[in-house]
């Protein structure tokens, strides 16, 4: 298509000639000339009968009309319409809401997964939720996190309603959910779909001061909210609800699409492999059994044996309270259809094992949602090769000692049109000048880059620090624009962003900063300005990562105050944490702080997003940073701490006791005394700043002191070699040419090969 009949078809599309368009009709014209286009390649003709369902508590999507537009390969076409008619893309993109369906890492994954199955032509869909006020948007206040709803559907937007409908029973109502769809391009390649099942009788008007709402209106709430708080009863049943509408509404259409396809579902694996993200959709194991016995006609023995054969267990921790069990009680209240089937399931376990720990009933009437993925499904995976071995010889040893064929590794992965092309397009360019555009397809060419010819040349290597100096001042200018402390692109940008956890340490970055500030207080100043950069949502309910933000805001407010210290150092926290920033921030980054506690972090994909983009990792041995390592070799990471076998052994021997550190250590002491000191007291809430000093001293449960000193000591030499700009730029080239084995598409192809084979 030539760029003048494109520029036809958006005309016709906006209903008169661009240049007469606003920002809102040109974005609505882009809308539905990008959907027709996607509609073109749907592939149904061709799809093969067996189809992948990833069904996801979250897909953390990100605005889609650039990503559309690159994966239709209009964007350069596109852009250049809009300039010679005197508008800018950019303002359009700004003009896109974010829907708002994620909270982390897990549904920023879900996201990058389906543009991959897409991109790699395979017949792959989604299934969520389609929560109207999504998780929450993020306002800070006195130096705290405010929640507020996040109404994120416009009109127009990606969502298509659907005519299918399907009825959905609890214990003492039937609700009916709906389907809507959002079309996922693949990169030049098909279409596929992620469907969304939705309430329509949920009500906004629910919605009281902040994200409160009563949460015993289960017909006006189901879909307000992903992640509704669960720290009382309420709020837990609010959530067996949602799971239980998500999973029958996705059982119902695997059945129909089967069924449609000529299945009579003894031959369902033959149609239908589903992967279960985590254990938020594991319902869908007795549901579909429930389906097949209750309405099919299926013996009890064969619906099993059937389901086992279509289901896959993706999981994503091994903390211990992220692994979910919910009370039999809670779940007979709701859905007491499904106790008989799960009481039959821990029933044979019972018979065929005898060790308690396996069970899917546990003494305590609980039911433990993985045990039930692992028993019930054909397949086990954790996210990246350090994860599933602790998961092997940890966490699920009992389970890996009855089925060693179940588990599997999948190493994560990101989408590198969104986390390059699309973020970084003066990136993506330098590379492709350097050596062709193959890596936009075969990601593994990036190695090219790791060569003498690149790594030696002075040209070469400037240029790659002018792309991430142009990065920097973007990001300066859009910081100062949009009410974020101003921060100088002539400084060191060192980034922690992350959801909020005790696990990923936040705390220990700021316990090096204030240790750094008093430094600087004492004449000794750094050789370039630091500008420590945060963005992180806490849970609402979950006080201590509140605590944690607040200490950052307050220390934001001292550093940044301090006429003495700002010139050197700067605590920039952004508000708001989401795709959308985050696409603003990584390209910008210099060091990439991946400090989890190791043996915590599942695999980490900011790690990825952000070596991508030529940041050099400061990381503990955890996660995807162990592939990392091996894959850039020591000169170009800096690893730190304790490894995760000392750090699992000092949680059985239970010998770890903070006070001892504090006690021992005057730099601890005196960065921990430091948050209940007087500056500290007049910046923020006593009772918070005491709260978290008390958790430092007396529990510290993700052992923030033990790598302290080994912390501090990397980030100051990562500091110092930043300073050697030559050598600094052949790490950074480093990272990039050795980050092709982190392209999602990797992942998905791997995920196909073993476990789905479509
Ligand atoms: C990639 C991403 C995450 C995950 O980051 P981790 O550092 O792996 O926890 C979370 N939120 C957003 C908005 C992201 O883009």
């Amino acid at each position: 298509m030539t760029q003048r009949q494109l520029e036809q078809l958006l005309q016709n599309a906006c209903g008169k000639p661009v240049a007469d368009c606003s920002v809102p009709q040109l974005y609505n014209g882009l809308l539905s000339l990008t959907q027709s286009m996607a509609d073109e390649r749907r592939k149904t003709e061709d799809s093969g009968k067996k189809k992948l369902y990833y069904i996801s508590a979250e897909f953390l999507l990100g605005k889609l009309l650039s990503n559309n537009l690159i994966n239709l390969g209009i964007y350069g076409d596109i852009k250049s319409i809009l300039e010679q008619n005197g508008k800018s893309l950019t303002e359009v993109e700004e003009y896109e809401p974010e829907p708002s369906l994620g909270n982390g890492g897990l549904g920023r994954l879900a996201a990058c997964f389906l543009d991959s199955m897409a991109t790699l032509g395979l017949n792959g869909d989604g299934v969520g939720l389609n929560y109207h006020m999504g998780l929450f948007q993020q306002k800070f206040l006195n130096n705290s996190q405010r929640e507020e709803p996040n109404p994120w559907i416009s009109s127009p937007s990606w969502l298509k309603k659907t005519d299918v409908t399907y009825q959905i029973p609890y214990r003492n109502f039937t609700l009916t959910s709906r389907m809507y769809d959002i079309q996922v391009t693949g990169y030049e390649n098909r279409t596929n779909t992620l469907h969304l099942f939705d309430l329509e009788t949920v009500d906004e008007g629910l919605i009281g001061d902040g994200i409160s709402f009563d949460k015993t209106d289960i017909q006006k709430n189901l879909t307000l909210f992903l992640y509704p708080d669960d720290s009382d009863r309420a709020g837990r049943m609010l959530r067996i609800y949602q799971q239980y509408f998500m999973v029958s509404s996705a059982a119902r259409l695997i059945l129909d699409e089967a069924a449609a396809k000529g299945s009579d579902f003894t031959d369902l694996p033959d149609y239908a492999v589903i992967q279960i993200n985590d254990t938020h959709p594991s319902m869908i194991i007795p549901e579909l059994i429930r389906l097949l016995t209750a309405e099919h006609g299926m013996e009890m023995d064969q619906a099993i044996d059937v389901v086992s054969r279509c289901c896959a267990y993706t999981n994503h921790t091994i903390l211990a309270e992220a692994l979910e069990t919910w009370p039999v009680a809670d779940l007979k209240e709701a859905v007491p259809q499904l106790i008989p089937i799960i009481e039959v399931l821990d029933d044979r376990v019972r018979r065929r094992f005898s060790d308690p720990s396996v069970y899917i009933i546990d003494g305590e009437e609980r039911v433990h949602m993985a045990h039930m993925d692992i028993h019930c499904g054909f397949s086990v995976n954790g996210v990246a090769s350090l994860h599933t071995e602790i998961l092997k010889k940890t966490e699920l040893h009992n389970f890996y000692a009855i089925y060693p064929e179940k588990f599997n590794n999948k190493t994560n992965g990101i989408t590198f049109r969104r986390w390059l092309l699309h973020c970084n397009p003066e990136l993506a360019s330098w590379i492709s000048g350097l050596i062709g555009d193959g890596w936009k397809k075969d990601a593994m060419e990036l190695q090219k880059l790791n060569d003498p010819k690149f790594l030696e040349d002075d040209g070469i290597l400037n240029s790659l620090l002018a792309v991430k100096n142009e990065k920097k001042r973007q990001l300066s200018r859009w910081m100062k624009q949009n009410g974020n402390p101003d921060i100088s692109p002539d400084s060191i940008f060192d980034i922690q962003v992350k959801r909020l956890h005790e696990y990923k340490r936040q705390q220990l970055n700021v316990l090096y900063l204030i240790d750094r500030y008093l430094d600087i207080r004492e004449g000794q100043t750094p050789e370039t300005p630091i500008t420590a950069i945060f963005g992180a949502k806490a849970a609402p309910a979950y006080t201590i990562a509140k605590d944690i933000i607040h200490l950052i805001l307050c220390l934001q407010q001292i550093v940044n105050g301090d006429p003495k210290a700002a010139p050197w150092l700067k605590v920039a926290m952004a508000e708001n944490y989401n795709v959308t920033l985050a696409e603003k921030l990584i390209p910008a980054c210099d060091i990439s702080e991946q400090i989890s506690l190791a043996s915590k972090e599942a695999s980490g994909t900011g790690n990825m997003k952000f070596m991508l983009n030529g940041a050099v990792t400061l990381g503990t041995e955890d996660g995807a940073n162990v592939e990392i390592h091996e894959l850039v070799g020591d000169e170009n990471i800096y690893i730190f701490g304790d490894s995760s076998q000392t750090v699992i052994d000092r949680y059985r021997s239970g010998s770890y006791r903070p006070r001892e550190y504090y006690e021992t250590n005057p730099r601890i002491r005196r960065a921990v005394d430091f948050i209940t000191g007087p500056e500290m007291m007049a910046a923020g809430c006593p009772e918070s700043l005491n709260r978290l000093s008390g958790e430092l001293l007396n529990k510290d449960w993700f052992m923030t002191f033990p790598d302290f000193d080994s912390y501090c000591a990397a980030r100051d030499q990562a500091f110092r070699d930043y300073e050697d700009r030559r050598s600094w730029a052949r790490k950074m080239l480093v990272n990039i040419s050795q980050a092709g084995y982190f392209s999602s598409d990797r992942t998905i192809a791997q995920y196909n090969e073993e476990i789905w084979k479509l």
